[in-house]
């Protein structure tokens, strides 16, 4: 069978290590889009480029406190919104993706957290190893979220027992509250453990799959995005047992709609992708508009100085850019170069500037975004890499390698491009 394992309320639980007045309490961790990165002064970010980095930023603001006072404007505004809520404050109607001005109003105690993420990241990494050292294949999903496969290693008679014992020892070890689920697919298992939530195990076992899914709301199943509710509404179709009693009409909205039945029967088992290589790393941020160009291109060049540090730590060649801008009134844009050279800072902050250059459509916008990455890495070899450029890139490079030295001591402000004073 598989497993699908899930920390409960996973920031939150985390802060609850460090922290154990917050058991039993109604607690948020909240977030808001950094700004801080954009400061005129020295910015304090940190640059996390473990395992789980790949499923959220590598670059985070290093909190000095981490009470409510973070999320209030200087003109008394909360500002930022929950990405965790306690299960006691769930009771009070709260969510994540809540504003945090809305869960205060819902529950006025309720007793606000910054985020910690290099917390979260050691957290993760550390039950990720746990895992490893007791099933054989793990794939982490997200930084809370794991799969395991246990075919062959433990019978399908004894997972629940193995889950159930397998959760208990990973809030003795490490303090944290973990859901299970288990079936023979990854989905139904993943589902399992929704209903299995907090601090729970569930086992679906094949001939129980369609009527443990018979009730379960359609939005509920992942995949299902709200073009297909929408089409699920249309039919009167709002659960997933309604959805498999509807087979035909299903498989006549063509291959997606059909894979997505398979998920939802069972049928499509789901492998697990072990590892996989990291192919790309990015940085972005979301503001308030703003339609001064100058001011976006300074943004521009210290993303660019964070990402290309990050590249130089990483020890890759990216052969790919690209950047997308967010606007207040028009559609979103996006923009990509690619281009064979020995990566290096300068000449990929000027990249970056074309790639604004080709990327802003609407001069005169608001923007609310900027995002830009670097992917398809190649082996540093001089044969693949364009030989016109090769002597200044190595220059340029060998310089960014003395760089890295003294943004590793003294962070990545320690050196920053005069356009961005
Ligand atoms: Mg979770």
């Amino acid at each position: 069978m598989k497993i699908h394992i899930d920390l409960d309320c996973f920031f939150v639980s985390a802060q609850r290590t460090i922290d154990p007045d917050l058991i039993g309490k109604a607690v948020g961790v909240g977030g808001r889009g950094d700004q801080y990165i954009f400061s005129h002064e020295k910015s304090n970010q940190e640059l996390l480029l473990n395992n789980s980095g790949s499923f959220v930023g590598s670059f985070f603001h290093r909190y000095a406190g981490d009470d409510l006072n973070q999320f209030i404007d200087a003109d008394g505004r909360v500002r930022g919104i929950l990405t965790t809520a306690s299960y006691e404050a769930r009771a009070y109607g709260i969510n994540t993706g809540m504003s945090i001005h809305e869960a205060l109003i819902r529950c006025p105690q309720l007793i606000i957290k910054g985020p910690n993420m290099q917390l979260y990241h050691r957290l993760s990494h550390e039950l990720h190893q746990f895992l490893q050292e007791r099933i054989p294949l793990i794939e982490q999903a997200s930084i809370d979220e794991f799969y395991g496969d246990l075919e062959g290693w433990i019978s399908d008679e004894e997972v629940p027992a193995f889950i159930d014992h397998l959760r208990h020892e990973i809030k003795r070890h490490l303090n944290l509250p973990v859901s299970i689920g288990a079936a023979n697919s990854k989905h139904i298992a993943k589902l399992a453990t929704e209903s299995a939530k907090p601090f729970g195990c569930y086992t679906v076992v094949d001939d129980n799959v369609s009527s443990f899914v018979h009730s379960i709301p359609v939005q509920k199943f992942p995949g299902i995005g709200s073009a297909m509710q929408r089409k699920c509404a249309q039919y009167h179709l709002q659960t997933l047992g309604d959805l498999l009693r509807a087979k035909s009409l299903i498989f006549s909205w063509g291959p997606y709609a059909q894979s997505l039945y398979d998920r939802i029967s069972g049928n499509d088992l789901g492998e697990l992708t072990v590892s996989a290589p990291r192919k790309s790393i990015g940085i972005s941020r979301t503001f308030d508009p703003i339609t001064n160009r100058d001011e976006i291109r300074r943004r521009i060049s210290i993303l660019s100085r964070h990402l290309a540090y990050a590249i130089t730590k990483l020890e890759v060649n990216p052969t790919t850019f690209s950047l997308s801008l967010h606007y207040l009134h028009h559609p979103k844009s996006h923009s990509a170069i690619s281009e064979s050279r020995l990566f290096n800072e300068q000449r990929f902050r000027q990249l970056c500037r074309e790639l604004f250059a080709k990327t802003d459509l609407h001069i005169s916008g608001a923007i609310t975004h900027l995002g830009i990455s670097a992917g398809s890495f190649s082996v540093h070899s001089r044969r693949t890499l364009s030989l016109i450029d090769y002597e200044d890139d190595a220059k340029a490079r060998a310089f960014d390698q003395k760089s890295r030295t003294i943004r590793d001591k003294y962070g990545c402000d320690a050196l920053k491009w005069g356009s961005e004073l």
